[in-house]
């Protein structure tokens, strides 16, 4: 299964659902951080989870 890259326009669209705040695109890791939140959200075959109890936190 390839990694199938996050189009622009999602990400535009995209916000962290806990402070509405712009999230940071890892594409080496294949994640969504909100730097503010200090949280990781996972990309699943290229459907962010945007969800706070399913993001990681951030040390
Ligand atoms: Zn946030």
């Amino acid at each position: 299964m390839s990694q199938k890259e996050l189009p622009k326009i999602l990400l535009d669209v995209l916000a962290c659902p806990k402070c509405k705040g712009d999230l940071d695109y890892k594409k080496a890791q294949n994640k969504l951080i909100c730097n503010k939140c200090r949280l990781a959200y996972r990309i699943e075959e290229g459907i962010p989870i945007m969800l706070v109890e399913k993001a990681e936190k951030i040390k």
